[in-house]
């Protein structure tokens, strides 16, 4: 059961994505790049030179549903005729539908988003989604947390990490401790907890740094001993990365602290502050990344939390 990156270009700032072929039957592809002509260009060349083409292609697997991981499933499944897409339940970017602007739209009012803003990264939103088709709910099967991808000559354990996204899944092969983590695991940069509505009661947020914090700790336990990433270079030190990324989100928690007032903050007030440059997407990311810090103090007991009107304010203890 050989794994097989083929990397494939992105419109977006994170650079290329890294599509995995898994070579052994049914030939599966994990993630597929986003909508563009470079990118089905390059994922060609990519199955090409493996000896495949797209119509061998029998089951296309998403990590998560953003974009660039995400975009051209439609595409190849059609052209493959019959693929099965798998995607995680709790994964909703692939649905873009009236009702998860709404439900977003009430998460950016909460963390204290000015209107205009809002408005602002709806139009960026609208630019970012035409990087991929969207999918009905009857379109793909469910990935089941623990259960297991069937191959020829293997398998590929599907271990739920949510946190980046909700629904974010990785694939691990047990026989040699090899993983493809998607999004949860970047070599040079930490993923970001995106902010997200919880995906079983949508009116609340998805406590996303406290259950990325689960996911790491999680994969540790399968002592991977090579990590395949959604972007950049494989992982070959899991536990020189994990230590890593615990220390650089412990000392952005003590500086997001550091950042509220006994008077009241709100996310958006943080976020400005930490990222003062932040543009388009980035500041949308700063906002989670904000948003994902109070929540994680205030459920640590480090903040003091309020509702005032609709914003959530924070409160130094
Ligand atoms: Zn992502
Ligand atoms: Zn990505």
């Amino acid at each position: 059961m050989k794994i097989i990156p083929i990397s494939v270009p992105t419109p977006f700032y994170i650079g290329p994505v890294n599509v995995y072929l898994i070579a052994d039957d049914p030939i599966t592809i994990i993630d597929t790049g986003p909508k563009t002509k470079e990118a089905i260009e390059a994922l060609r060349a990519g199955l090409r030179s493996a000896g495949f083409r797209v119509s061998d292609i029998r089951r296309i697997v998403l990590t998560h549903a953003h974009e660039d991981h995400c975009g051209l499933a439609r595409s190849l499944r059609d052209e493959a005729k019959n693929a099965d897409v798998l995607v995680h339940e709790w994964e909703t970017g692939h649905r873009h539908s009236r009702l998860e602007y709404d439900e977003h739209r009430n998460l950016l009012v909460r963390a204290g988003v000015p209107d205009d803003e809002i408005a602002r990264l709806r139009r960026m939103y609208e630019g970012v989604r035409k990087y991929a088709d969207t999918f009905g709910d009857h379109e793909h099967s469910p990935l089941w947390d623990d259960t297991e991808l069937e191959f020829e000559s293997g398998s590929l354990r599907i271990v739920h990490t949510p946190g980046h996204t909700p629904g974010s899944c990785s694939f691990v092969r047990e026989a040699d401790r090899t993983v493809i983590a998607g999004d949860c695991v970047l070599k040079r940069i930490t993923p970001n907890p995106v902010l997200s509505p919880d995906p079983i009661d949508p009116s609340k947020r998805f406590p996303s740094l406290a259950e990325y914090l689960v996911s790491l700790a999680r994969l540790r336990t399968f002592a991977p001993t090579l990590v395949y990433g959604g972007h950049g270079e494989p992982v070959h030190d899991y536990d020189e990365l994990f230590n890593r990324y615990i220390r650089a989100i412990q000392e952005r928690q003590a500086k997001v602290i550091k950042l509220v007032s006994k008077n009241g903050t709100t996310a958006w007030d943080v976020s400005l502050e930490m990222f003062p440059g932040a543009d388009d997407v980035h500041k949308f990311l700063a906002v989670s990344e904000a948003v994902a810090h109070l929540d994680l103090a205030h459920s640590e007991g480090k903040l003091a939390y309020e509702l005032s009107g609709h914003q959530e304010v924070y409160k130094s203890l």
